[in-house]
């Protein structure tokens, strides 16, 4: 199978080089050429475990990797998880379920992908013998799940930059306290933005970028969304019988990037009902899905942090499809919202799609209501997913742990949360490095740690 940009002017790739490439050299994200369909596979399929589901699924995808290598791939991938069903579904009530997407080392839904990532990446280094640099960014997250899938991987060497003081303390210790010499936190002593614009400018400096092998670890990966698509297959199947296809899918929403894997996954022929997209007070998305109009607002921090984002970089997958699989409109698209921060589509379909908004007075009221009602505690981000549910039987994707944000859950429910794998984090060393935010400094780091 090849894969091809949405924007349409790059030649179609293999997927180890769509991997190993992130964005495609147009600006554009990776697609594959066709979608396959699934369906003949459903039967075979439905009693899997999850990483034979995985393996499976994949395989339709990484048609340039070896079946028994990538077994190994994600053998490895989902072997740190602390639950034998990797994706657990739990029952709130006969119309209400949970998938618990946290069970992986970061205790957040972003270990399915990076976890897969990171030994994607160790594949190809052992295939083509250069060792690569990751360079990445993170208020949060997306750093710490970054980090824990590509810990003691031979050739990578893990570069995460991070506004000092400016995240939570668990997520730094998550970061900072791995014990992995291969593992480098950035304390840069400025802001999220600041971190951000100089590793744009390393990453411009081409002539650096290849003297030390620089890879970007960020959410538009293809591998990332076709990780993702296997946990709403596995949740599918475990769903009870009369309920599978009649199932709305409830996912709390930032980047576009969880739910469009779920929206791939109908599209390639698994009978999901629908989709409900949940926001926090960060609601573009929701603007867009109410109003047809995909418009650029403030980033106001809130309580679900990880949900703290404005544009959705994953979108441009769904436009691509929404708008026939034209990339000519794409681009058109891409470049109207750029320069004027708005697009107004001229027929809106919404298609399976419903969504909500959750500011943070709503997130501590839902978090209270699910803790009185089903004696269960939710975190920040998987409670915005509580908010005008369709009617109908729905699947409740909770996608952190509730014990990274102790603080939004004291405040709420007045208890402490914890998990063991916090609670040892607090008895490891800190290991950081404090950074100005400059490209200089960025680059001189760096080569002294090549
Ligand atoms: C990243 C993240 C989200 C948002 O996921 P997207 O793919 O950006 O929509 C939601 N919840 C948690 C806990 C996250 O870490």
């Amino acid at each position: 199978m090849q894969f091809i940009s949405t924007r349409g002017q790059v030649p179609a790739v293999s997927f180890s080089t769509a991997v190993a490439q992130g964005l495609a050299p147009d600006g554009g994200l990776y697609l594959p050429e066709d979608l396959p369909s699934v369906k003949p596979h459903l039967a075979d399929w439905a009693a899997l475990p999850y990483p034979a589901l995985c393996e499976a699924f994949l395989s339709l995808f990484a048609t340039d990797i070896e079946r028994s290598e990538l077994a190994l791939i994600v053998q490895r991938s989902y072997g740190k998880f602390d639950h034998n069903e990797i994706a657990p579904i739990r029952k709130l009530s006969d119309e209400l379920h949970l998938l618990e997407l946290f069970h992986g080392p970061t205790l957040a839904f972003k270990d399915f992908a990076l976890q897969l990532l990171g030994n994607l990446y160790q594949a190809q280094i052992a295939r083509t013998g250069k060792p690569i640099s990751v360079l990445g960014a993170t208020s949060g997250d997306t750093g710490a799940a970054a980090i824990h899938g590509l810990l003691g991987k031979d050739g990578v060497r893990t570069f995460i930059l991070y506004p000092d003081g400016r995240i939570s303390p668990l997520q730094e210790r998550q970061m900072t306290c791995t014990g992995a010499d291969n593992v480098f936190p950035l304390a840069i002593q400025g802001s999220f933005d600041d971190a951000q614009t100089a590793m744009k400018t390393v990453f411009e400096d081409r002539e650096f970028a290849d003297e030390v092998g620089l890879s970007a670890v960020n959410s538009i990966n293809l591998a990332r969304i076709l990780a993702q698509c296997v946990y709403y297959l596995y949740a599918f199947f475990r769903l009870p019988v009369d309920q599978r296809e009649q199932t709305t899918f409830v996912v709390p929403t930032g980047n576009f990037g969880n739910v469009l894997a779920g929206w791939l996954l109908q599209r390639m022929g698994v009978p999901i009902r629908g989709f409900h997209v949940a926001t926090n007070q960060n609601d573009i998305l929701h603007r867009l899905f109410q109003s047809g109009v995909y418009q650029l607002g403030e980033v106001a921090p809130s309580s679900a942090p990880s949900m703290d984002i404005q544009v959705a970089s994953n979108f441009e997958r769904f436009i691509y499809y929404a708008e026939g699989e034209d990339p000519a409109k794409v681009r058109q698209i891409m470049q109207t919202f750029k320069s004027s921060g708005s697009y107004t589509f001229e027929s809106f379909d919404p298609g399976s799609f419903s969504s909500s908004r959750a500011d943070d007075v709503s997130i501590a009221k839902i978090i209270r209501e699910v803790y009185a009602k089903y004696d269960y505690v939710v975190d920040p981000h998987t409670a915005c997913g509580f908010v005008d549910l369709p009617a109908g039987p729905n699947l409740v994707l909770a996608t952190a742990h509730p014990a990274k944000f102790p603080d939004t859950i004291r405040a709420a429910l007045n208890i402490d949360s914890t998990h063991p794998s916090l609670e040892a984090l607090k008895e490891k060393p800190v290991v950081k490095h404090a950074l100005e935010p400059t490209p200089e400094a960025i680059k001189a780091f760096l080569r002294a740690n090549q």
